[in-house]
């Protein structure tokens, strides 16, 4: 028996937007990566200014201290290689391993000296808040100072202003 395959019949809404499917998520092409810091950079996924988050690939290739932010909304994460841990918690996150951020939630991110490279993926609401061991904040990211990152790393290795679009919802 031959099985019939029957697709939806309608279009999709007016408003909904068109969807991402991207098949080199952890690209080979270097440029793809926007830097971030001094060995450490991010590849976009979906940059969602509608809704107020983003997803994408972190790549850090040094060790000791990375950042320490407060998260006001929920984040996500799923280690692809390498691992990292916060100084707040007693567990590692490692290769495979999925981490669940809460709201409310101020860390510490390090990466240990043995970890040559560690690839995260990271689905982040509302915003990261860089705070000081108070508390104080120092600086923030949302989806905006991600989508002006890219498209001005994007603008200088030649892929042009509006190569980031693709990722933006
Ligand atoms: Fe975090």
């Amino acid at each position: 028996m031959i099985e019939t395959l029957v697709p939806y019949r309608h279009p999709m809404p007016q408003d909904a937007a068109s969807d991402i499917v991207i098949h080199d998520v952890v690209p080979v092409d270097e440029k793809l990566w926007v830097p971030q810091a001094d060995g450490v950079s991010f590849r976009p996924l979906c940059l969602c200014a509608s809704r107020g988050y983003w997803v994408n690939l972190l790549r850090v290739r040094r060790s000791g201290f990375l950042s320490r932010h407060r998260h006001p909304q929920p984040v996500h994460g799923y280690v692809i290689k390498g691992s990292w841990r916060y100084l707040e918690h007693d567990w590692i996150a490692t290769e495979g391993s999925y981490v669940y951020e809460p709201p409310g939630e101020t860390h510490t991110l390090v990466v240990d000296p043995d970890v040559k490279e560690m690839i995260t993926m990271f689905q982040v609401n509302g915003a990261m808040i860089y705070v000081d061991p108070d508390g104080q904040v120092q600086a923030y990211e949302d989806v905006f100072t991600k989508i002006e990152m890219c498209r001005r790393h994007y603008l200088s290795v030649g892929f042009g202003e509006s190569f980031v679009n693709q990722f933006i919802r």
